[in-house]
């Protein structure tokens, strides 16, 4: 059954929750989408302590260490969304969390009418957040609904514990006043 989460008056999101299974280290997401018969499988991988992370309230990132890699030569940003290994040089990522999660509005959409199967209340403002300390933009979404321009502050909000959906939408953002 889809339900309404609410987000004392702001965006909401219009999700049905998800149930998590554990295999070895890896999250497995239970998501209901069409029903009891329509339940699509989904395992996070290697990408699990991102997930784990925002249902606890941390954002995680990953950065490559390895000092044979030709192009971070082990000193890599950090980055985000994660990734498990690193691209260049293929060898495992190191998680590290992003002690202050606050960042800039880079750039955004005011989406009016989303597609079919979108999780988020209509309007809201989608967002690309530069993070300080993160070598790369995370796109995510807004949950106050007043006028914005890029440059505006925000800082990230989780849906942790019973609030958390265990998808990339436990994380949205706020304005900083
Ligand atoms: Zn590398």
């Amino acid at each position: 059954m889809t339900t309404k989460i609410e987000t004392e008056g702001r965006v909401r999101l219009v999700t049905t929750p998800a149930t998590i299974t554990q295999e070895k280290e890896a999250w497995i997401l239970h998501f209901p989408r069409f029903g009891e018969e329509g339940t699509h499988f989904h395992t996070y991988g290697l990408l699990t302590p991102y997930f784990k992370g925002l249902a606890e309230g941390r954002l995680m990132g990953t950065r490559c260490v390895n000092t044979k890699c030709p192009i971070s030569n082990g000193k890599g940003e950090l980055w985000l969304p994660p990734r498990a290994d690193c691209p260049d040089c293929h060898q495992p990522m190191q998680w590290q969390e992003v002690r202050k999660p606050e960042g800039y509005v880079y750039a955004y959409t005011y989406v009016e009418r989303g597609g079919a199967g979108l999780e988020i209340e209509c309007p809201y403002y989608q967002i690309d957040v530069k993070i300080e300390g993160v070598g790369t933009i995370i796109k995510s979404y807004l949950l106050d609904r007043k006028p914005i321009k890029i440059g505006d502050r925000v800082r990230a909000v989780f849906r942790t514990g019973a609030q958390a959906t265990h998808t990339c939408l436990d994380l949205g953002w706020e304005l900083v006043e």
